[in-house]
């Protein structure tokens, strides 16, 4: 083509079509490969798809040609690494990585090649980066100007913020430091604003320039339900929505994997579980249908997704809600890679939310970091209860304004709210009308029986029915009663105390907080979505 041979044409230019075959750069992939081929240093958020590995292929290679030497790419993924390095030869780059899948003599061949100058970009794990020999390799090749540029390829890794901390990221601190002068880029899918504050600070990206693309996935529809049976409304959804269709489900336990995949198996979809806990050969063979076969479901832990890079997933499923947005977001952005219509479904309910404080609240970590982790999950419980558009608040939580999207849950079928300010306080009494007249804190049923005025053995047991406020919730029904104490407890107008029985198990009680005085008096309204029977089924499937 003549145009290849245009003498107008950049050298950025020139490469993306010489040696990828793409005639145009997409969103900011210019201006970020220009920025970091004139050496500067650049911190990338690209939602996944967008195209993050021409933004430091392009500038490796162009350095090269500029005789500056190799490309470090740094990456956690050895999957990943081995089908760049693979796409890199077809196109006729020069590239290598060092990682443990390596045996010795290969690794020094590699070293070898890196010291004659013959690789132009060097994928390495973290962990290598650290290491006196490689450091010392990179010290040659600094001193003789040979070393170009570094890739840090999924920088959220570095931030005990970010939703996949990798204490090994921390050592590439080293760089800036070690290797002053040579230009740095970090890129990331997923990153709030603290995040990002704190990869800047970790990886000494002060001068570095910000390229934030929209975290838009237009094609993706966000969908959550409240979960009745979390089993049962997955099937009919994979059923109406995705039959034979390739789709991720998340579950939060191994054992839950097993049987949820069991059950999947069971009704004919061709489900297959993946958690850490597999043998490795198991995992390998799993993963390896799923990207090879149609139509596979992988019912699987968080420990499957990052780097998998099948295009036609269809659906992502949650059927447990994961720790924060940032986890939720990275999760569903695995559907829908090849931009066609693709969805994000996620059953959440009480349970989900009291698994979660709890999880926070009995990690070992520090009281600062359980305070972040709690202001995260409030985020995400907020996204889960909304009643307007997720699309907005989702993007809204990464910084970025926009307008009802009309491909969600919440677009296509307004929820009817009620007011539930009354049933809340209603609630919020009884449990401190109870706790008062007992001395003690009690769990979720027995409220409930209070409230709804059912004189069981435990409330004879305690006296409970002579307490002002057994029976004052008759009128509401228990579903609409656990919605209200979910909206609650997810708001934090509720608290949940733990107790320990003499048989060892323990259950979670209910208290009031400091939150609970603003709804009580009636100045905070309560807005809850009619509960409707199955919310999913309401829904019509799209023509496309
Ligand atoms: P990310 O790492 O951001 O998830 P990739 O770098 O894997 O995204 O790119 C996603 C897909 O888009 C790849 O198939 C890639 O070849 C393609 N792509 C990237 N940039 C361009 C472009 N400028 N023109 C055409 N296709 C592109
Ligand atoms: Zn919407």
């Amino acid at each position: 083509m003549s145009s290849r041979l245009s003498p107008a044409l950049s050298p950025a230019h020139s490469v993306l079509q010489g040696v990828f075959g793409y005639e145009q750069f997409r969103g900011p992939q210019q201006d970020i490969v220009e920025h970091v081929i004139a050496g500067g240093d650049a911190l990338v958020l690209m939602p996944t798809g967008g195209g993050k590995s021409l933004c430091y292929q392009v500038p490796a290679i162009v350095r090269q040609q500029q005789g500056r030497g190799v490309t470090i790419v740094v990456s956690p993924l050895i999957a990943l690494m081995h089908d760049q390095v693979g796409a890199l030869h077809e196109a006729g780059v020069s590239a290598a990585f060092l990682n443990s899948t390596l045996s010795f003599d290969e690794a020094q061949e590699v070293e070898l090649r890196l010291q004659t100058g013959d690789i132009t970009l060097l994928y390495a794990a973290p962990e290598r980066l650290n290491t006196p020999r490689f450091l010392g390799l990179l010290d040659s090749l600094y001193e003789g100007g040979h070393l170009s540029l570094f890739a840090i390829d999924e920088a959220h890794c570095v931030s005990q913020w970010g939703h996949d901390f990798r204490p090994e990221y921390r050592a590439l601190t080293v760089l800036h430091q070690r290797y002053a002068g040579v230009p740095r880029i970090a890129l990331t899918a997923t990153a709030d604003a603290l995040t990002r504050a704190d990869i800047v600070e970790r990886l000494q990206l002060e001068g570095a320039q910000h390229f934030v693309s929209s975290f838009d996935r237009p094609n993706i529809r966000y969908t959550i339900v409240e979960k009745k049976d979390a089993t049962t409304q997955l099937l009919r959804f994979i059923e109406r929505e995705h039959a034979g269709e390739a789709g991720v489900v998340y579950c939060q336990s191994r054992k839950r994997v097993e049987e949820l995949a069991a059950t999947l198996s069971n009704a004919g979809i061709t489900a297959l579980p993946y958690h850490a806990g597999l043998d490795t050969k198991v995992r390998q063979r799993h993963q390896d249908r799923f990207l090879r076969e149609e139509g596979i479901v992988m019912v699987a832990t968080i420990a499957f997704g990052m780097g998998i890079d099948k295009p036609d997933v269809r659906f992502v499923a949650h059927v447990d809600m994961p720790k924060n947005i940032e986890g939720y977001y990275q999760e569903t952005g695995r559907a829908g890679r090849d931009g066609l219509n693709a969805d994000a479904w996620m059953a959440y309910g009480l349970q989900d939310v009291v698994n979660q404080r709890r999880m926070i609240d009995e990690s070992p970590a520090g009281e600062e970091f359980k305070q972040v982790m709690r202001g995260k999950l409030d985020a995400l419980l907020a996204l889960a209860e909304a009643t307007d558009c997720r699309r907005v608040r989702l993007l809204g939580y990464f910084g970025e304004q926009s307008t009802p999207c009309g491909n969600c849950d919440n677009c296509l079928n307004p929820p009817a709210v009620w007011d539930a300010t009354d049933a809340a306080r209603k609630l919020l009494s009884t449990i401190y009308r109870v706790n008062q007249a007992s001395g003690i804190s009690f769990g979720t049923g027995h409220i409930m029986d209070v409230l709804r005025g059912k004189k069981t053995e435990k409330v004879a047991q305690f006296g409970h029915e002579k307490v002002s406020t057994f029976g004052i919730g008759a009128d509401l029904t228990e579903p609409q009663l656990r919605g209200v104490l979910r909206q609650l407890i997810a708001t934090g107008a509720v608290g949940l105390q733990k107790v320990m029985l003499d048989s060892g198990h323990s259950f979670d009680t209910l208290c009031l907080t400091e939150g609970s005085r603003a709804v009580l008096k009636g100045e905070v309204p309560v807005q809850l979505r009619e509960s409707v029977s199955s919310a999913s089924s309401k829904r019509t499937r799209r023509s496309t």
